[in-house]
């Protein structure tokens, strides 16, 4: 069995706010602060020429704030998605999005039965004539786009297109969002109706792309510069997993912890726009990464065929799901499937005592990398229990009552709970149940968009 070394040192004990609520703290206090010098510009800055068109003044204003918002919350900088994690921002990015949608509608209708009152026109025709109008049109082009992607967002076309198809129409929306500050830049909205305002206006913007160009491509760029990341090693777990471990230069300057994951790209075997995200199953000790995958498409099947030395493109590390969030004594692990690879890591870099884990499986040829979880356990003294077998056979260790049965104390201990996003909602409905409070429970669902 393999030996796996204990950590020594044990981190400080957190003290103060969590760094969840400390993150959704500072964003609230942002948001709320500029939603409230929008609402400060509109009432001082005069109405429209009709009330109509004052309304659809203000919506126009709050959809500008949405949009900047949803910028920021795509921006994955570092400080955020350490703390809120990517998968809790990109539920609220779903929600802004629609509310978005809706934000902009409004304000398309108000404006086009606002012009259709005061030129005493029908609605056609008053909407036919603003399409001609440049700044109008912009406006209406970004609304089109914003109307494709949500459409694309909606549950029941998101469950029949691929992620390829989804993602790409979604780019569509950095177009959208051009459009909209063209479109804004032209209108005589509040935004520009003192000198003030116009600087407020502009710092937002630049706050808000300088985000996403220094989340999405500065850091990234920087740290493939830096680490020229290749891989060394690809090994078969099993029929249909395999790991891949990759090593570059500096990885002890990389700030990745266990429990995170990054987004892949093998350019030179994969096509450049396989990115795909992949958690760490082995904690990052300075040397190598590795990532641990089931195959269950083209880019998951591709990687038992990397050759060593194949670069790697590597964007992170992101996810919450990391031990800067311990905040009791005792921790229960819980892993379902694949949701094993980061529980895989958080064990190594665990330093308790009063440690369980539970790992549930639907066969023992499924349970990959049982063996590496064995040896971290019994090195530590800490309790595993290992579930295989169907649900409908009766294995249901996270029915309520079973949960309790298992480990009586599991509300006075912080529970880290990864797996199929069905396993994943059925172990937080428990939870809930079992009144385990929601500032000990960390989850991550494999699932993004
Ligand atoms: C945060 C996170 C961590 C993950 N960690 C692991 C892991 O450690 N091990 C593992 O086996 N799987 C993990 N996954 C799932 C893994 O990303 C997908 O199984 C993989 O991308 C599938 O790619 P494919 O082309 O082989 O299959 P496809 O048939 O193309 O995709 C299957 C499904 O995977 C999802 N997917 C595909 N590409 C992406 C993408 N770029 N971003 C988000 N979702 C995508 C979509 O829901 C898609 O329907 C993780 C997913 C997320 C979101």
């Amino acid at each position: 069995m393999t030996q796996f070394p204990v950590p020594k040192s044990r981190p400080a004990p957190r003290t103060g706010l969590p760094p969840a609520a400390l993150a959704q703290v500072v964003l609230g206090v942002f948001l709320a602060g500029n939603l409230a010098v929008v609402v400060a510009l509109f009432l001082t800055s005069g109405g429209g020429k009709n009330g109509t068109l004052t309304a659809a003044k203000l919506f126009g204003m709050l959809a500008a704030l949405l949009m900047l918002t949803q910028l920021l919350l795509v921006s994955r900088l570092p400080w955020l998605d350490r703390r809120i994690g990517m998968d809790r921002m990109t539920a609220w990015h779903r929600w802004v999005g629609f509310a978005l949608l809706w934000t902009i509608l409004v304000h398309a209708f108000l404006v086009v039965l606002g012009y259709a009152v005061l030129d005493g026109a029908t609605l056609a025709r008053t909407f036919l004539a603003l399409g001609s109008v440049p700044a109008s049109l912009l406006g209406m082009a970004a609304a089109a786009l914003v109307v494709a992607a949500a459409g694309f967002s909606a549950r029941r076309l998101r469950r029949r297109v691929t992620y390829e198809t989804w993602h790409r129409v979604h780019l569509l929306l950095y177009g959208s969002i051009g459009l909209a500050f063209v479109h804004q830049l032209l209108e005589p909205s509040a935004f520009q109706s003192s000198a003030p305002a116009r600087a407020y206006w502009w710092l937002l913007w630049i706050l808000a792309f300088g985000s996403v160009v220094a989340g999405r491509l500065v850091v990234p760029v920087r740290r493939n510069l830096l680490h020229r990341f290749r891989v060394a090693e690809v090994t078969p777990e099993s029929d249909d997993v395999v790991s891949v471990r990759v090593t570059g230069r500096h990885l002890d300057r990389l700030p990745a912890r266990a429990g995170q994951f990054f987004v892949w790209r093998f350019p030179g075997h994969h096509s450049w726009w396989w990115a795909n995200p992949f958690s760490l199953s082995v904690a990052p000790g300075g040397e190598s990464l590795r990532l641990s995958a089931r195959v269950v498409g083209d880019a998951t099947a591709g990687l038992r065929g990397l050759p060593v030395g194949t670069r790697a493109v590597l964007e992170g590390p992101y996810g919450a799901l990391t031990l800067v969030h311990r905040s009791r004594p005792g921790v229960l692990y819980i892993a379902g499937g694949m949701g094993v690879t980061p529980i895989r890591s958080l064990l190594e870099e665990e330093t308790g005592d009063d440690v369980t884990v539970i790992y549930r499986a639907r066969s023992a040829d499924d349970a990959v990398l049982l063996h590496e979880i064995r040896g971290l356990v019994s090195a530590r003294d800490w309790r595993l229990y290992v579930f295989t077998g169907r649900s409908q056979d009766g294995v249901r260790p996270f029915e309520p009552t079973n949960l309790a049965a298992i480990v009586p104390d599991v509300a006075s201990r912080d529970v880290y709970v990864c797996g199929p996003p069905a396993m994943t909602s059925g172990v937080l409905a428990a939870l809930r149940a079992l009144r385990v409070p929601r500032r000990q429970v960390h989850a991550e669902k494999f699932t993004l968009g």
